[in-house]
């Protein structure tokens, strides 16, 4: 049976190092300050707005709630990115997606300064990821490595299969995961024979919100399996993976809840807190 990647132990533990840096930040004067701006009533997102403030309280991080009506119109929102990017007491900006149709997110996420840029989904900061000169990861990515790593799971040659090819997962981890010198393959909806490809993978990830997508007979022995997918079944939480199946042949499995989603959070905190440094020591 595969060793669990836990994913919310990571986190909590990674939590205390980023309190003592957030200390030695206020012992300076420094209080690391974001805002995260919420447009509509989309349910999932609120509990997400929540979770961050919860652990941004626990770290002794300050952050803001915007939450905008779901009528809101793309120059008030522009509007209001525009003031928190000028205001210097701020040092991180996100949008909290999805956004309501009438909005263009991807115009709210290029208007943020690519260095308040706590999300890493501005296009400047986007292209820094693929250039191998970033300051700021998108937290999912940066999660799943830092989880590897925390476990001495080297990627170095290894061949690693993401399915899902969003900007927000899929792509970014293909970035820092190259940079690592793995061999990625990224898979999609339009993918076909999807199980030639994951039977011949060391790592398979899955973020594609597709429950139970990835089952035992797609893996191959031995495999490192991260479930990165958030889907409700019959009232409960799972993720892209058959756990109870491919967990008796990977040697680490992620488990949903508890692995990824944790690790999502504490990288916002970490990004926050990378932002707050840097523009303070370049002052
Ligand atoms: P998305 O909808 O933007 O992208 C989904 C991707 O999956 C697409 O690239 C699509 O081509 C691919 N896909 C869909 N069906 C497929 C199939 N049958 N076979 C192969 N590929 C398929 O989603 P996203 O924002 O990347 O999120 C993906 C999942 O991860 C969702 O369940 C989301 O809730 C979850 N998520 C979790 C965390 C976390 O912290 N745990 C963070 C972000 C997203």
């Amino acid at each position: 049976m595969g060793k669990i990647l836990d994913g919310k132990a990571v986190a909590n533990l990674l939590a205390q190092n980023l309190k003592e840096k957030v200390k030695k930040l206020k012992s300076e004067g420094i209080v690391p300050h974001f805002c995260v701006i919420n447009i509509g009533d989309d349910p999932a997102s609120k509990i997400y707005v929540r979770m961050k403030k919860r652990r941004a309280e626990k770290i002794g991080i300050v952050q803001d709630v915007y939450q905008l009506s779901a009528d809101t119109s793309q120059e008030e929102a522009l509007k209001l990115i525009d003031k928190l990017n000028s205001d210097p007491k701020i040092n991180g900006v996100m949008v909290q997606l999805p956004a309501p149709d009438q909005i263009d997110a991807d115009e709210l996420l290029a208007r943020i300064n690519p260095d308040k840029d706590v999300d890493g989904l501005t296009p400047a900061n986007t292209g820094r990821l693929w250039m191998d000169n970033h300051f700021v990861e998108p937290a999912t990515a940066e999660g799943i490595i830092e989880l590897l790593k925390h476990y001495h799971i080297s990627l170095a040659g290894k061949n690693v299969v993401i399915i899902g090819r969003s900007n927000i997962v899929g792509k970014p981890l293909a970035a820092l995961m190259l940079e690592q010198d793995a061999t990625v393959t990224i898979a999609h909806s339009k993918t076909q024979n999807l199980e030639d490809l994951t039977k011949h993978a060391d790592i398979v990830v899955s973020a594609t919100g597709q429950a139970f997508l990835v089952t035992a007979d797609m893996i191959k022995d031995g495999a490192i399996v991260v479930d990165v997918g958030i889907n409700h079944v019959n009232g409960k939480l799972v993720g892209d993976v058959d756990f109870e199946n491919v967990k008796e042949k990977a040697s680490y499995i992620t488990p949903v809840p508890g692995g990824v989603g944790p690790l999502t959070v504490q990288f916002l905190m970490e990004a926050v807190v990378k932002l707050t440094r840097r523009q303070n020591d370049r002052r």
